[in-house]
């Protein structure tokens, strides 16, 4: 049997028995502060059970699309790992509203199993509820008698209050329950253990396919129970489990209700399901990631994609947070394991809305929109998930040093072996949309913990931050004109005569500024890399206007102002800063000689991945597995600065099909979403040719000097390379040059750089070490002299002194070389290091023992007499302060600690 028809006979079956059927409720709840999504059959019926509403019919039947993401059943941990649990499943189901009870509920379901689908009645097992002392329940006898008139004893099972009494939350209708699983496990498996052991034992191939609820209670808040006004039965099973055992399939994901989706997501990963691997004699049982993540992404979609239809949409908050999560899940495992580095999860929505017509019709009729948000989303993800996953591989990298001995200092000091701290755990959320728990995901996937303690606590921080900053207030357009066409004109001009279509104010924090929409404008607004252009509104009056800024919204080209002119209705000059517009023109253009000439030195791989073009410089982000080499880098620049000689004219198409310019070889960018008609921008055609929106140099001699300043990694595979032209370019070598004649001077214009720069480092190390050696012979000339002079007080050798050495460490070293020649030592140096006072103490390690002296804790003591602080171990300590005036105090001090 198909899907389909396992799924009608269902419904066909409770017809028989006077159900009518009803239509599945939305999967998202509205107005019950319990339950964010329908997690059974029985939730779009709770009134009926409380007594609150009356039933229209007694008997119904459905099949109700459920969610387990959230509250008491949440499901999407085992999701993708085992073979049977999902987020978004079709619970069929049977109700009776006071009408039928236990008798009538058994005999049916052992009736549709095994005479109309047909199972094996050795296979399944049922079970029945053992009571609960806590809650006065009594052992339900009545259920076990009805099973025994179908059913071997041996295959009739008690169970507890956690398998065999069903609540729908934490409060609502509740009662006991009886299960029926079945066993799906070979005859040779099952003659050796019996499947009686191993009903409700996370057995993978023996699993729950249907609950029969007899509803008795309501559970109310505090937890006890309240009898309710009648008796009911509300049954679930498992659709896709159902199909499953029916399909003869082990695995859910191999019936007919996921393999349109998982062969979909195969096909364009390229890689088979189940994937192929290479058999051995000690064969282990593996999952390949990539097995995983298909079933991840072929039950998530679902989820979303039903979410979305039933008007969930992805937010930052409650059932739209679950959803986005959900999302931002599916995402990371197609972007990690199936190497999907563009949107791909909204190309499933299409086949899912097939495989449901007829169904749940709500996802067809709306499969364009469900389809054009989650790509959205995971655009926005996308953008940013790389960026985090490179991140959070470092730091996993910082840590598996620790864990190694390196002792973590500075900065790190706080850095815990295999934990995530929660500062962190924060920025990948806050700066790379991670949800905490795919951090917490990769983390465990790796032995990692995170500190969900030190992230709750940044989060708060940042919220009561960000309320402080405020909101943006946008007020209503004002129209003058009902025209809403913005023509551009830039492409041909930078000054067009044009009237305010629109305008209106917008407040963000605090500051004031005004949007405006002109009928014709010259000014680009930001898109494809390209900033949005700034300039000036002319009006008759004299009254200039600046333009901050140009954006799009919604097809429209608006222009971003400080203050509104008098008579605003006046036609108007729209000038773009003309000197801007060309820098910015040079770096677009350049940009497209560079992708070409990258694409020669580097191979045609080199993909572009994002760019910035502004007036300053250009930034290029291109796929590449290996970092630019100096020769690589230099070869490009040759190669555009040669385009820039030739002095090549630019060739613009405005409207060429979409299809043609794609056949005739144009460099496209993925992920980037083209109309019908394109605008090709050519410079020679043998050359570049790109799909492009933006402006550009007339020819390309405009560029002038073309210079890389910086490359870069960005993400796995991605680099980056930053570049200047024109007047910027020329500064720059200007600058670099001026630089080396300076050095030159400095060195009396040696003939070789380089080489007199060596020495002269060499020769700098070389006197380094002079000096430490007089030092430590220094050091050693006073070793001998403050033996002299120690002084025998009640059984240690007294020397308190102050010394005249250079640092730190000399006097460190001083100290070591006296606890060697002098026994019983009880040693205190104080210095002057360049006014700072310094105090060191030293203790034989048997007097730290014998006298029980301490000479972290003495040196504190000590410290105080320099207004400072200090300390060490028991044999050695140091201490610093701010007032060298108490040296001689300390020596004074020093002597209390023997006598
Ligand atoms: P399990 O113990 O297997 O998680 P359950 O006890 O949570 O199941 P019920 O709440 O009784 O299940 O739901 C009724 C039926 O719905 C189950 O018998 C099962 O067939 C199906 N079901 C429950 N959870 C899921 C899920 N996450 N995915 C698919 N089917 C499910
Ligand atoms: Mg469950």
């Amino acid at each position: 049997m198909t899907a389909t028809e396992i799924r009608q006979a269902f419904l066909d079956f409770f017809v028989s028995k006077g159900h009518t059927i009803v239509p599945s409720a939305p999967i998202v709840i509205k107005n019950d502060p319990t339950l964010m999504f329908t997690n059974a059959g029985m939730n779009q019926f709770k009134d009926i059970f409380l007594g609150e509403a009356p039933a229209k019919a007694t008997r119904v039947a459905d099949t109700q699309r459920c969610l387990r993401v959230s509250g008491k059943h949440n499901d999407l941990e085992e999701v993708g790992i085992d073979t049977y649990h999902h987020t978004m499943f079709e619970m069929l189901g049977n109700w009776s509203f006071g009408d039928y009870f236990k008798k009538e509920a058994i005999a049916w379901s052992w009736e549709l199993l095994t005479e109309v689908y047909k199972l094996p009645k050795d296979r399944l097992y049922v079970t029945y509820f053992e009571g609960d002392e806590k809650d006065g329940l009594e052992k339900d006898t009545e259920t076990y008698n009805l099973w025994k008139q179908y059913v071997d004893e041996a295959h009739i099972l008690p169970g507890n209050k956690k398998d065999n009494f069903w609540e729908m939350g934490e409060t609502g209708p509740c009662g006991p329950c009886s299960e029926i699983h079945y066993d799906s496990r070979p005859d040779s498996e099952r003659a050796e253990v019996s499947g009686a052991t191993l009903v409700n034992a996370d057995h993978d191939q023996v699993i729950e396919i249907w609950n029969n609820v007899f509803m008795q209670f309501n559970r109310l808040k505090g937890g006890a129970l309240q009898s309710l006004p009648a008796k009911h039965v509300d049954t679930g099973m498992g659709f896709e489990r159902l199909v499953r055992v029916l399909q003869g399939k082990t695995s859910n994901y191999d019936t007919d209700v996921f393999q349109p989706l998982i062969q979909f997501i195969a096909e364009k990963a390229r890689t088979p399901y189940p994937a192929i691997w290479v058999e051995s004699k000690d064969k282990v049982e593996v999952d390949e990631d990539s097995d995983v993540a298909m079933r991840v992404i072929a039950d998530h979609i679902r989820a979303i994609s039903f979410a979305i239809a039933d008007g969930q949409l992805p937010s930052n908050n409650k059932a739209g947070y679950v959803i986005r999560r959900i999302l931002r899940r599916a995402v990371r495992y197609q972007y990690q394991y199936l190497g999907f580095r563009d949107p791909f999860l909204n190309t499933l929505v299409p086949v899912l809305a097939e495989q449901f017509k007829g169904v749940f019709d709500n996802l067809y009729s709306q499969k364009d929109f469900v389809q054009k948000v989650i790509l959205e989303e995971e655009t926005a993800f996308l953008r940013t998930l790389g960026n985090g996953i490179a991140r959070f591989n470092e730091r996993i990298k910082l840590l598996t040093h620790l864990e190694a001995g390196q002792k973590a200092t500075g900065f790190y000091e706080s850095f815990e072996p295999n934990k995530i701290n929660g500062a962190f755990a924060f920025e990948l959320s806050d700066t790379y949309g991670f949800p905490i728990d795919l951090t917490e995901l990769m983390a465990r996937e790796l032995g990692f913990s995170v500190d969900i303690e030190g992230y709750e606590l940044a989060l708060q921080e940042q919220k009561t931050r960000s309320r402080a900053a405020g909101t943006i207030d946008t007020q209503d357009w004002i129209i003058l004109k009902d025209d809403e066409t913005s023509i551009f004109t830039g492409y041909d001009e930078t000054e067009t005569i044009a009237h305010v279509v629109k305008y209106r104010k917008v407040t963000a924090k605090g500051k004031e500024q005004y949007q405006i929409v002109l009928d014709k404008t010259p000014f680009y607004a930001e898109s494809g890399g390209q900033v949005g252009d700034k300039g000036e509104l002319v009006f008759p009056d004299g009254t200039i206007i600046l333009v901050t800024d140009t954006k799009k919204e919604n097809g429209l080209t608006v222009h971003f102002v400080d203050n509104l002119p008098e008579d605003i209705e006046d036609a108007l000059t729209a000038i773009v800063d003309p000197a801007l517009r060309g820098q910015t023109n040079a770096n677009h253009s350049a940009t497209h000689l560079l992708h070409a000439a990258m694409k020669q030195v580097l191979g045609t791989h080199v993909n572009q991945k994002g760019s910035l073009v502004n007036d300053q410089y250009l930034r290029f982000d291109f796929s590449h597995f290996a970092k630019v080499t100096d020769e690589e880098l230099a070869q490009i620049e040759a190669i555009v600065n040669q385009k820039v000689r030739q002095n090549i004219p630019l060739k613009e198409e405005r409207s060429v099909l979409y299809a043609e310019a794609i056949t005739s070889g144009v460099t496209a960018l993925f992920g980037e979403k083209y109309g019908e008609y394109v605008r090709v921008i050519t410079f020679e055609d043998e050359f570049s040719k790109e799909l492009c929106g933006g402006t550009h140099v007339q020819a390309t001699g405009q560029i002038g000097f073309f210079k890389i300043i910086a490359e870069s990694a960005v993400a796995a595979g991605v680099r980056r390379i930053e570049a200047i032209t024109g007047v910027a370019a020329e500064v720059y070598i200007t600058n670099q040059s001026l630089l080396i004649n300076q050095l030159k001077d400095l060195l009396k214009n040696p003939k070789d750089l380089p080489k007199s720069v060596e020495s002269l480092l060499d020769e700098n190390n070389k006197l380094k070490k002079e000096i430490e050696k007089s030092i430590l012979e220094k050091s050693s000339g006073l070793k001998n002299e403050l033996a002299q002079k120690a002084e025998a007080i009640n059984g240690i050798n007294f020397i308190a002194q102050k010394v005249a050495l250079p640092n730190a460490e000399a006097i460190k070293n001083l100290a070591y070389q006296l606890k060697d020649i002098v026994s019983d030592l009880f040693l205190v140096l104080v210095a002057d290091l360049d006014g700072k006072p310094s105090i060191t103490v030293m203790i034989a390690e048997n007097l730290v023992k014998e006298k029980g002296l301490h000479a972290g804790n003495i040196v504190k003591e000590l410290a105080k007499e320099v207004k400072g602080g200090g300390g060490g171990q028991p044999f050695f300590a140091t201490a610093g302060g701010s007032d060298v005036s108490g040296l001689d105090n300390v020596l004074v001090k020093a002597k209390s600690f023997v006598g």
